[in-house]
């Protein structure tokens, strides 16, 4: 069985800075790290592997030079390889444009049977790059799978949590599934995998080696989402002590809350 999975490096912070004039992420200098999520895609990915002896994973992200790192930390993770996207033509890239991108870098790969996301990120915490890639290769999706119940010979079935009820599915590969949290514990990246691999080439794709060529389809030409204006949000630390009876500050704070359409 060949599982891909996709991760994404996202900033380290959530404290970080935009350019008030372009209103681009200023992405210099600020640490990255791997999307929480992608963890547990990877322990999920680890754990089939576990079951099916004659399973192999290969890691993909889509990203810059440096998003290498995350995917050297899958490798020390235990997946088997790692496949960076990168392509200054893939710059600016909205969902539609990534998911477009790394469904081509999938099907470079050839014959997988097994497409693991994780659930969303914490950057762009859309939840949509997973079932959009699905649709592009006409894969069958079970999204937030917070257990696999079983993997079988020609199917996976799983339970999703959709926060007000769950589903069991039983999905026939090839397919894709997307991971919520806490389905498994994330394990360290192991010492003696990153002694092991510390010289490991990471191999790159490019434009040039996709199936689909057309340069239009591809970064800011192939997205068709308008970002009219990116800001950070005021930070407001104003605090207001409400004093008095339990009936009148509840009545006070009932009040505060609706005023400020919390409620
Ligand atoms: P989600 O849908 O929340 O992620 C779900 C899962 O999909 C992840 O857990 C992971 O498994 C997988 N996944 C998501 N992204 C990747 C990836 N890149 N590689 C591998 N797996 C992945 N972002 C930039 O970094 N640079 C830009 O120049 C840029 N320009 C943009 C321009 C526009 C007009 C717009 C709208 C967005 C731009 N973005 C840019 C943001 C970028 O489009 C999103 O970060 C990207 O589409 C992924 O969406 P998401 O983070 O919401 O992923």
């Amino acid at each position: 069985m060949k599982i891909a999975v996709c991760i994404k490096q996202v900033p380290a912070s959530t404290d970080v800075k935009v350019d008030p004039i372009t209103g681009v992420l200023i992405r210099d200098g600020a640490k990255s790290k791997m999307n929480p999520y992608d963890l547990y895609a990877i322990e999920t990915a680890l754990h089939i592997k576990e079951i099916c002896a004659d399973a192999s994973i290969v890691a993909i992200t889509m990203g810059p030079p440096q998003a290498k790192e995350v995917l050297k930390e899958a490798i020390w993770m235990g997946c088997d390889d790692a496949v960076l996207i990168s392509d200054r033509k893939f710059a600016g890239a909205d969902v539609l444009a990534t998911s477009r991108t790394l469904s081509q870098g999938i099907e470079q790969l050839g014959d997988v049977d097994l497409v693991i996301c994780g659930k969303q990120t914490t950057d762009g915490d859309t939840a949509q790059v997973g079932p959009e890639i699905a649709e592009f290769l006409n894969l069958p999706q079970a999204t937030f799978v917070n257990e696999i119940k079983e993997v079988k010979d020609k199917s996976i079935i799983v339970s999703s949590n959709y926060e007000n009820h769950y589903e069991v599915l039983e999905v026939l590969f090839p397919c894709l599934i997307t991971i919520d949290k806490d389905i498994f514990t994330p394990r360290l990246p192991s010492y003696k995998r990153g002694v092991s691999y510390q010289n490991l080439e990471i191999n790159t794709v490019m434009l040039k080696d996709l199936p689909l060529k057309d340069e239009t389809m591809y970064g800011l030409n192939g997205s068709p989402t308008q970002v009219e204006k990116i800001f950070s949000p005021d930070k407001n630390t104003e605090q207001k002590v409400i004093e008095g009876c339990a009936l009148d500050v509840a009545d006070a704070l009932f009040k505060k809350l609706k005023d400020s359409k919390f409620i």
